[in-house]
């Protein structure tokens, strides 16, 4: 990490929990806020892929990162992992929503399955996991902090997506209706909407082996993908204190993609 963005103690004494932490943009956000203090839970389906995130975070970043079994589409087992995760370090201070599923299929084809499968983990897992930290977040000390990984793509609708475009629509609007009703309990709802992040299975899946990797990246303004460590940086800002006033807000991060209808 570049010591000199943010201050290395910056979440010292917060737990946070990363629902799909071992991989992709999870990964990259459980690294920065393992380096900045925080004391980080992993939780996804497979363990394989837990374990050997861990290991490659205590190897490559001396960090001791826990890790859970957990499947976001079990409200039992949302609600077993996070009571566990706030039993053993004495609390949970901030929620990142990140475990999601997607893949491409033209609406007339979408069986109500593929729709099915991708609600239940994008949507309804977001919800089961806010509403089961919902009590350790009021009661943290700092105030409890959720922050949900979207996409510009909710925004405009997602053609050839249109199941992980709708999901995600309806995870803005939870957290834009947690800002409101928790934020007396000190709670802030935030979500974060990447544009292309370089290296992960979703820029592959969607548009690399599609092979429209190249036009992707030359309909982005600042001429690149993001990288993972770009979506931590903001997830930083939002945990921090530097975003006390922010809440139910987007941070896009997509290098203005979503906003290139061309000149
Ligand atoms: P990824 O590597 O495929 O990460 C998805 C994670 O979710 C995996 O670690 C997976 O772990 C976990 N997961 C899937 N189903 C789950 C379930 N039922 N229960 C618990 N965990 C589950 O994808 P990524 O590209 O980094 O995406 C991360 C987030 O960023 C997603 O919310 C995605 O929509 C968003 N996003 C990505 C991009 C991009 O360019 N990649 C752009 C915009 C938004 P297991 O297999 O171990 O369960």
């Amino acid at each position: 990490m570049d010591e000199t963005l943010f201050q290395p103690d910056l979440l010292a004494g917060r737990t946070a929990l990363v629902t799909g932490g071992a991989t992709g943009i999870g990964q990259a956000i459980s690294r920065r806020l393992g380096q900045l203090g925080a004391q980080v839970v992993i939780a996804s389906r497979n363990p394989e892929s837990l374990a050997a995130a861990a290991a490659g975070f205590a190897a490559d970043d001396g960090l001791d990162i826990a890790w859970k079994r957990l499947d976001v589409r079990e409200d039992a087992m949302v609600k077993a992992v996070i009571d566990e995760v706030a039993e053993t370090h004495g609390g949970l201070d901030i929620l990142i929503n990140n475990a999601a599923g997607n893949f491409f299929c033209p609406t007339a084809e979408l069986s109500a399955n593929g729709w099915r499968a991708v609600i239940d983990i994008d949507l309804n897992g977001t919800f089961y996991c806010c509403r089961h930290a919902y009590p350790y977040l009021k009661a943290a000390p700092a105030g409890g902090r959720i922050i949900s990984i979207s996409t510009t793509r909710a925004n405009s609708g997602w053609p050839g997506a249109a199941h992980a475009g709708a999901a995600k629509a309806g995870i803005q609007s939870l957290m834009r209706a947690l800002a409101v009703e928790w934020g007396d309990d000190g709670i802030r709802a935030n979500f974060i909407s990447p544009g292309p992040i370089a290296g992960t299975v979703g820029v592959q899946k969607l548009y690399e082996d599609r092979g429209r990797g190249e036009e992707i990246r030359q309909q982005v303004p600042l001429g690149r993908y993001g990288e993972g460590e770009e979506i931590a940086n903001a997830v930083a800002y939002l945990a921090s204190p530097a975003g006390a006033y922010v809440t139910g807000a987007e941070l896009a991060v997509d290098g203005g993609r979503q906003w290139n209808f061309g000149v």
